[in-house]
């Protein structure tokens, strides 16, 4: 199936719908039947078709038809949010006394749900550094069920060889979950790689508008199955109709806002990398990443997401120089049409991230669809204020 059909025709049918090329929001709760006998054959199989919004809605299912294609799985589920997806997808492997092995430094709340929330259901959790895959090996224990994966990783993006652990979790009969928000299912396809569920941000660049918060978990039918009649329904942490709509309109431009980033970010890297300011640039598409062969290998090509390390003298010159940046939201998110920052320093001094294992210095940028010149004038400018 190629992209553009999967963008413009999977999943949508038309004629049911006055032909408006657009599906409608179907913003109801739930199906009516005509008959009893209707009504149970529908409830018999929820999973698989409209019954009550909870399980399936009609604009839900289109999204979700087109995210397993792209994902190339057999099917996909979509939730409220990346972090409702995640949480998902590690709570359906695992019980009371269950082990964990994830990447160090995984997205904030995933670190979260692993190392505080499963804690009290006695799950334990090792956080192993991911650059050497056996590292995930060496970790297993006899209770050990699932090993978590974020490639890159969110910050400082590191990455780890994703055919290489998906066999260690066959080997040793593991399930292997990964975050696949920062590649995009076009720029890296996990699945494909023997991985067996990828979960995604759809909040990021699958929405890409920075109006809807979204998550996405693609698998096998028969896991998924299982997952919709346990910790989706259960938990019900479900994309609304009209925030699936919006993923739908999102999805649209996939693919050359993706084409767009590729173009961009590589340059506005040039320009940092030959910075006398910058000491340090964390980016799987630049050859000083340590793993950039690993990077060309596993992803197709670069995304907008990096950091850098500015070489200030203090937090407050770290402040000046993003306070002056004037292309660059400050905002915590990333993935949609306009460039942003988030400064490491941010969290220096809040509880909630107290163990913060990041470098005052260091600071997230994320390169939106604006031309490259534009940015790369404002760094410069920002980069004068702190320069005398
Ligand atoms: C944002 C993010 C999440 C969480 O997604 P939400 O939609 O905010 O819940 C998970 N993983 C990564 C890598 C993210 O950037």
């Amino acid at each position: 199936m190629d992209i553009s059909y999967i963008i413009n025709e999977l999943g949508e049918e038309r004629e049911l719908y006055m032909n408006s090329v657009a599906p409608p929001i179907f913003q109801t709760s739930m199906t009516c039947f005509p008959t009893v006998d209707a009504m149970r054959a529908s409830l018999f199989k929820e999973s698989e078709t409209p019954f009550y919004t909870r399980g399936n809605n009609p604009t839900t299912d289109i999204l979700r038809k087109k995210l397993a294609a792209l994902e190339e799985s057999e099917d996909c589920l979509v939730f409220g949010s990346g972090s409702a997806a995640v949480a998902a997808a590690v709570l359906s492997c695992i019980g009371s006394g269950d082990h964990i092995i994830c990447v160090q430094k995984p997205y904030s709340w995933t670190n979260k749900l692993l190392n505080i929330w499963l804690k009290r259901f006695d799950i334990s959790v090792t956080m192993v550094d991911g650059t050497d895959a056996s590292n995930f090996e060496k970790a297993i224990q006899s209770n050990t069920k699932v090993l978590f994966l974020e490639s890159p990783n969110s910050f400082t993006f590191e990455i780890q060889d994703i055919e290489v652990i998906a066999q260690i979790a066959k080997k040793h009969n593991l399930t292997s979950i990964i975050d696949n928000s920062y590649a995009t299912p076009l720029n890296q396809k996990p699945i494909t790689m023997g991985i067996d569920m990828a979960v995604h941000s759809g909040t990021k660049y699958l929405g890409g508008h920075s109006d809807s918060v979204a998550g996405v978990l693609c698998g096998s039918k028969a896991h998924l199955k299982k997952i919709f009649e346990g910790e989706f329904m259960t938990l019900g942490g479900i994309l609304s109709p009209f925030n699936a709509w919006l993923l739908l309109r999102g999805l649209r431009t996939l693919p050359i806002r993706m084409e767009r980033v590729a173009q961009t970010t590589p340059k506005i890297i040039d320009f940092l990398a030959n910075h006398s300011k910058v000491k340090k640039i964390y980016y799987p598409f630049h050859t000083s990443h340590p793993q950039y062969e690993l990077a060309k290998r596993q992803m197709k090509s670069p995304t907008g997401q990096f950091s850098i390390e500015i070489d200030a003298k203090d937090i407050e010159e770290v402040e000046l120089f993003c306070n002056s940046l004037k292309r660059f939201l400050m905002a915590a998110s990333w993935g949609s049409y306009e460039s942003l920052i988030f400064p490491a320093c941010t969290l220096y001094g809040s509880e909630n991230y107290s163990s913060a294992p990041f470098h005052w210095s260091l600071i997230r940028f994320y390169i939106g669809l604006e031309e490259a010149d534009v940015l790369i004038e404002d760094l410069q400018q920002a980069f004068e204020k702190i320069s005398s």
